[in-house]
């Protein structure tokens, strides 16, 4: 672990204090923390005005009680969430996450992260993050549509165009974002376009919300490569998950020339030196909602039952499947394996270990708030679109997102460089994205 100076250090012991027991958020506040000795140390209207400190405690935190009718017409129970976590830059900002393991521990880091990516990417937006312990796997559909109706029931007076615009995350996609946009409108009795993102094309989405996380990541590593001269073309490429993130970026490494050997879910892992068949992926992950095993047995790839993917030898990794996936000893593997660049797909993947371990490998690191923050970003170009009641054709909007994250990759190396931190792009993406809403928090008053 980085030491912290004296300042820093006190902000931390006190969000300990403040928040037991939430480790992931925990990890998140000091990652971000450890980038910033210099900037106080330049800037130290930042701690007079306890910048900080307020940035760490969020805006406002909801919890609430979901019940619903399972189809045995038996009762259950889920509990929701929603972070508000700052509103500095613009409404609160980030997706729904239905998944057994969320609790409120893991809406705060994702809450907390969501402030700087937003800020990164230079839009008016502010960070949020929400979802509940609800496990979809193995619902019907009108289970999932009871539940969505029941979430929506109590968060649609918390959200809108101008105050908190969720979407959505790991078990959120578009058919969950339609039945929380139906409920939300049957309600309020408004079509209110702009209160959710991640909508499908014919009622109100935006072309390229599907793969903009995937795609944005890999252009981002396009950037990292082109900076050493050289490209994705030929190149072995490992993405864990095999989710919304996991396929589009493995999409965009194959139209990229780049060949994806290996890809995975909480299942296991399947591995093809061939590459990746990602049209049969899709088939069996988004129209089937199958397990990764039904892949390896049409495809004549090899599954790997419970076993890392990171154990594949690669040249670039992805880890887009969830937090503290990617540890000390699989960033050990990695290295040995030849790895030369990670890149986060997932929010917080790696652990600070595996992070430690890349850095004084040489291995390039790139975190989540930069590398994904593609998603959210043309989740912001959506809410553009429904504001001015347009919709813009795939190419204008790719390239929209393409520039959004050159801009990324361009304003971490200057920041990196500014700050005495050369080539780093965890402190380029922590700094830049802190000093940007932490001006906008002075220039606000003490709220
Ligand atoms: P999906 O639900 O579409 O896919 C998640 C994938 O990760 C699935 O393959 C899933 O496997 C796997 N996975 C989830 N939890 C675990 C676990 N505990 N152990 C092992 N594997 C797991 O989610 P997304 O692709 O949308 O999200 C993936 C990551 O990207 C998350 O960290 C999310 O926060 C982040 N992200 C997403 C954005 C978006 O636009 N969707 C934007 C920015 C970041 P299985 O099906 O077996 O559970």
């Amino acid at each position: 672990m980085t030491a912290l100076d004296d300042a820093l250090g006190d902000v931390y012991t006190e969000v300990l204090r403040r928040n037991p027991g939430e480790l992931e958020f925990h990890q998140a506040v000091r990652e971000v923390l450890e980038s910033l000795g210099p900037v106080v140390a330049k800037r130290p209207q930042y701690t007079d005005a306890a910048v900080i400190r307020r940035l760490c405690e969020p805006e406002r935190q909801l919890i609430f009680r979901v019940p619903w009718v399972d189809d045995a017409g038996r009762v259950q129970l889920n509990r929701g969430f929603r972070v508000e976590f700052n509103s500095a830059l613009g409404p609160y900002k980030g997706g729904l996450r239905f998944h057994p393991s969320v609790y409120l521990g893991i809406v705060k880091f994702l809450g907390f992260e969501q402030v700087f990516k937003n800020a990164l990417t230079g839009m008016p937006i502010g960070g949020g993050k929400g979802g509940s312990d609800f496990d979809p796997k193995g619902r019907s559909d009108a289970e999932i549509m009871r539940f969505c109706q029941s979430f929506m029931t109590e968060l649609y007076r918390h959200i809108g165009e101008h105050t908190d615009v969720p979407a959505g995350d790991i078990g959120v996609g578009g058919r969950e974002i339609g039945y929380l946009f139906g409920q939300y409108k049957r309600i309020t009795n408004r079509y209110e376009s702009g209160v959710l993102t991640g909508k499908g094309l014919t009622w109100g989405g935006s072309q390229v919300r599907t793969e903009a996380t995937g795609y944005g990541t890999v252009f981002f590593v396009q950037d990292v490569l082109a900076a050493r001269g050289a490209s994705f073309d030929g190149r072995r490429v490992v993405v864990s998950g095999s989710g919304n993130v996991a396929l589009y970026a493995a999409e965009k490494v194959q139209q990229l020339g780049g060949v994806v050997v290996a890809c995975s879910d909480s299942s296991g892992y399947v591995v093809d030196d061939k590459g990746i068949d990602l049209e049969l992926l899709k088939d069996v992950k988004q129209a089937r909602r199958e397990r990764i095993a039904v892949y390896a047995a049409e495809s004549g790839a090899r599954f790997v039952e419970d076993g890392s993917v990171w154990d594949v030898p690669c040249d670039v990794a992805l880890p887009c499947a969830t937090q503290n996936e990617l540890d000390g000893g699989h960033a050990e593997t990695l290295v040995r394996g030849g790895c030369v660049v990670v890149a986060e797909g997932a929010n917080m993947p790696c652990t600070p270990q595996a992070v430690r371990v890349l850095e004084s490998a040489g291995v390039v690191f790139v975190p989540g708030k930069a590398a994904n923050a593609g998603g959210v970003a043309t989740s912001a170009l959506e809410m553009q679109q429904n504001a001015s009641r347009d919709s813009w054709s795939f190419e204008h909007t790719e390239a929209r997102l393409a520039e959004i994250m050159h801009g990324i990759h361009e304003r971490c190396l200057e920041t990196a460089d500014e700050y005495g931190r050369p080539g780093s792009y965890v402190a380029g993406a922590n700094i830049a994205g802190f000093t940007q809403v932490a001006d906008a928090m002075l220039a606000l008053g003490v709220i």
